[in-house]
């Protein structure tokens, strides 16, 4: 058969038909018979047919048979079924065949059929795999969207690039990993050994599984063990909450007890103003946040209330006694002297009516003699009585002396709670008290009264350059100073820290804030000693002028705010609230 698309010196039909216009059909059969001609092509209604289909521009209709040769010439030839079985196929196509077709359709083996299922299996199973991967981040989405790109379009060369980028990433991620698990480790142990270990003191169970954990934190590399670590955190959490939960009611059920118990002892003791002073600064204590130092303060006032209590009593007992010895022997003595008295009488009596019935004077005389007798006993008795009453009455005295001058003590201690331990002057209680008496002074005597507040400049440097017990002796220095320069009248108090307070009563403003000055100019002059050198203290002060209405509270704030604006405006320098409102009102100008 001679085979025109062999014929590469002719025109093909269709390059005819392409560059040919629009021909009839009989013009395409004209031109179909002479390229057969041309090209000696057999003439059969097929070929023609052909000719005639490429000249015309129509398709050509593919062929069961043509299809079929080549599907299977597309599928795999690698084991001896499957080619054995492309080999029957094609020769029922080639001898036209059909009729061995069902029986051999019916014997077909599975060879291409396992195959294809095996392969939907995996893509499902890939897809299936897809479905469950986390879906959490951005990147994995992408990345699985990625991947069923690629299986539905089984492009698969696009699937290196998308691995060799996911380890990349993941390789990134588990440094991330490494260096947080080392911060997490980190703050882990600090939390550990100095805040919760420590505080686990009279629970080792906790305490030996919070090291657990620490030991386990120390030792974690990944993930999963962070998450059985969070998990055992969790749970001794858990353990420890239900622990706090019962030590903050014991704490509370101890507070509570003891506050009923000062509240009945300060009950019973309401009368006695010096144990009072105590036992208010214990109530003080204990109504607050309880603070260890404060507990200790507190339980030293309490002992030295019990041992001063202790003393007096003894002595008060003892005092009872002689005064219940002397009322005793007095009330002896005065019955003894009724008696003899009555006695007397009596006696008298009698020896009146003997003397009444009697003239012999033997007889007045003897009367007389035992009358004589009777008086002197009697006279002894009195004197008697009477020295032994002079000296129980010395001894009560002398007891009572005794008792005045314990009493004194005790009120002089009581009075310590006021006092600041290291200046020595009033502290912030002893303040408070003052305050209200010189408040309540102004008020009746119509008198200014003045409260300067002053800060130690840059004391914590000072503190950090010569050391704690310099910065103290500085403190002490500077109360000195305000004691011996101020008015006997003044008041200076340590309102805390190196914070001090000094009311001025029956003074000005401007007087007030020239006598803080004056305290400036005094402690220039007279250095401090310390750590064998001369050092200079300096400070800020603000003075503010109480009025009449208003709260102790507020006037000692102005104060506060003044000597701000002189630590704001430089230092080492005294301001009043006057300056403090001028500043107020420039600065309000300015922001308008
Ligand atoms: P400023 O001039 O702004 O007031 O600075 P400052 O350093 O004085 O103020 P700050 O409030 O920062 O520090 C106060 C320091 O006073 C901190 C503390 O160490 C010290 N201080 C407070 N009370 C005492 C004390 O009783 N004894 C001693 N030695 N130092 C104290
Ligand atoms: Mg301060
Ligand atoms: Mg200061």
């Amino acid at each position: 058969m001679n085979d025109f698309r062999k014929n590469k010196s002719v025109h093909s039909p269709a390059e005819v038909a392409r560059n040919s216009i629009k021909r009839t059909p009989a013009e395409v059969a004209r031109e179909a018979f002479k390229q057969m001609a041309m090209q000696s092509i057999m003439p059969t209604p097929d070929n023609y047919q052909t000719i005639y289909n490429q000249i015309a521009g129509i398709r050509e209709k593919e062929t069961l048979n043509n299809a079929l040769t080549q599907a299977l010439k597309k599928l795999p030839h690698d084991t001896i079924e499957q080619r054995q079985w492309i080999n029957r196929w094609e020769k029922i196509l080639m001898n036209d065949d059909w009729a061995a077709l069902p029986t051999f359709l019916s014997e077909t083996p599975g060879i291409f059929l396992t195959e294809v299922q095996e392969k939907v299996t995996l893509n499902d199973a890939l897809n299936n795999a897809l479905v469950q991967l986390p879906q959490d981040t951005f990147e994995q989405r992408k990345w699985i969207n990625r991947w069923k790109k690629i299986l539905t379009q089984k492009d698969w060369a696009a699937l290196t690039p998308l691995f060799s980028e996911i380890l990349a990433d993941s390789n990134a991620a588990t440094s991330k990993m490494q260096d947080f698990g080392l911060i997490l480790r980190e703050m882990l142990r600090h939390t550990f050994e100095h805040g919760l270990i420590p505080s686990l003191h009279d629970y080792p169970k906790l305490k030996q599984g919070a090291s657990e954990i620490m030991m386990r934190a120390e030792k974690a590399n990944e993930l999963h063990d962070w998450h059985l670590i969070a998990q055992a955190f969790g749970v001794l959490m858990e353990r420890l909450d239900s622990v706090v939960v019962n030590e903050d009611g014991l704490k509370q059920d101890l507070t509570g007890l003891l506050k009923l118990l000062i509240d009945n002892i300060s009950a019973l003791v309401a009368d006695d103003q010096w144990v009072s002073g105590h036992i208010a600064l214990v109530q003080e204590i204990i109504s607050g946040p309880l603070e260890r130092t404060a507990i200790k303060h507190a339980e030293d006032n309490l002992k030295e209330v019990i041992f001063k209590q202790g003393a007096l009593k003894n002595n008060l007992t003892e005092a009872k006694e002689s005064f219940k010895n002397m009322i005793a022997t007095f009330v002896d003595r005065l019955g003894y002297m009724a008696s003899s008295s009555i006695t007397y009488q009596e006696k008298i009596e009698n020896f009146s009516t003997k003397l009444a019935k009697t003239d012999d004077v033997k007889q007045i005389n003897s009367l007389l003699e035992n009358l004589m007798k009777d008086t002197y006993s009697m006279q002894t008795d009195i004197a008697q009585s009477s020295s032994e009453l002079m000296a129980q009455r010395e001894q009560f005295e002398e007891t009572q002396q005794q008792i005045s001058k314990l009493q004194e003590e005790l009120s002089q201690l009581s009075e310590k709670i006021s006092e600041d331990p290291l200046t020595g002057l009033l502290n912030r209680r002893g303040l408070d008290e003052a305050m209200v008496r010189e408040v309540s002074r102004a008020h009746r005597e119509g008198l200014d009264l003045c409260v300067a507040l002053i800060d130690i400049d840059n004391f914590k440097v000072f503190n950090d350059q010569y050391g704690h017990s310099v910065g103290d002796a500085a403190l002490l220095h500077l109360a000195k100073v305000m004691q011996e320069t101020l008015r006997a009248t003044d008041v200076p108090a340590r309102f805390g820290g190196e914070e001090f307070v000094v009311l001025l009563p029956n003074t000005s403003l401007d007087y007030a804030v020239r006598t803080i000055e004056r305290l400036q100019q005094v402690l220039t002059e007279r250095f401090f000693s310390g750590n064998n050198q001369r050092l200079l203290i300096t400070f800020s002060a603000g003075v503010a002028l109480f009025n009449v209405d208003e709260a102790q509270d507020d006037v000692i704030m102005r104060a506060d705010q003044a000597m701000y604006l002189a630590k704001e405006t430089g230092k080492n320098q005294v301001k009043s609230e006057i300056d403090l409102l001028a500043s107020q009102k420039s600065a309000v100008a300015h922001t308008i």
